[in-house]
């Protein structure tokens, strides 16, 4: 299978998982996840189509699209503080925000270049993955932060989790109603930040993430073939 036909695939499965749990076409964006894929992989995504990207790390999402015209990069994984400065420079969005020095370092970097940065607030609500914020308590003192007037160069948009990896779907399921019901209790304590996406759903799980209402899945695998990690 190529890409092209991979994606077709995914989008085929995504457009079918909307329109059985009655959410309107095209309510859900494909983030294709290229990491431990070359540069030469993006570019046949985007030659399929494909936009928007997600990356793991740093290092490797500049030196594969620095040179890439025309593509939105999000980062995914977990940030440490000295590689800010050159996510704010290639993301547009920075999904796995898990902490509130995290996002001093992002405002800090941001101002620096003049530049506004869209993120997400990753929940810790899966046993096995560490990532996240512990609490949904925790996103809160971030909010009050940004209500507070704290963060004038990032924007609150949505949030983010990993489900276990797990064949257990109803667990699997929980995770993701977590992020759906705290994001709806964040969203009405704040009404001013355009806190909208909701950004679940990987190769193995997406089109459960879609029935309890993602905006965005995250797919490396189901397109882009095995990783192999060095
Ligand atoms: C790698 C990764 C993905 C994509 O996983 P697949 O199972 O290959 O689709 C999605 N989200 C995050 C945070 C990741 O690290």
């Amino acid at each position: 299978m190529t890409i092209k036909e991979n994606l077709d695939c995914v989008t085929k499965k995504i457009r079918e998982a909307e329109a059985r749990s009655g959410r309107a076409e095209g309510s859900v964006k494909l983030l294709a996840v290229s990491k431990f894929h070359p540069k030469e992989a993006v570019l046949e995504a985007m030659e399929a189509g494909q936009k928007s990207f997600g990356e793991n790390r740093v290092q490797e999402a500049v030196e594969k699209f620095e040179q890439i015209d025309g593509a939105e990069l999000h980062i995914i994984g977990s940030l440490q503080r000295n590689k800010v400065k050159n996510a704010v420079k290639v993301a547009s969005v920075i999904e796995s925000v898990d902490r509130i020095e995290l996002l001093e370092e992002i405002e800090k970097q941001c101002a620096k270049i003049e530049k506004a940065i869209r993120v997400f607030f990753e929940l810790h609500t899966g046993e096995e993955s560490k990532a996240g914020f512990e609490s949904a308590e925790k996103i809160r003192e971030a909010l009050a932060l940004f209500a507070s007037g704290a963060f004038p160069h990032i924007v609150p948009s949505g949030f983010m989790t990993m489900a276990p990896f797990s064949d257990d779907k109803e667990l699997v399921r929980r995770s993701f109603i977590t992020l759906r019901e705290v994001s709806q209790a964040l969203k009405k304590e704040y009404p001013q930040f355009p806190l909208n996406e909701l950004s679940m759903g990987m190769s193995g799980d997406f089109e459960i993430a879609i029935e309890e209402g993602s905006t965005e899945v995250r797919i490396g695998t189901a397109i882009f073939g095995e990783r192999h990690y060095e």
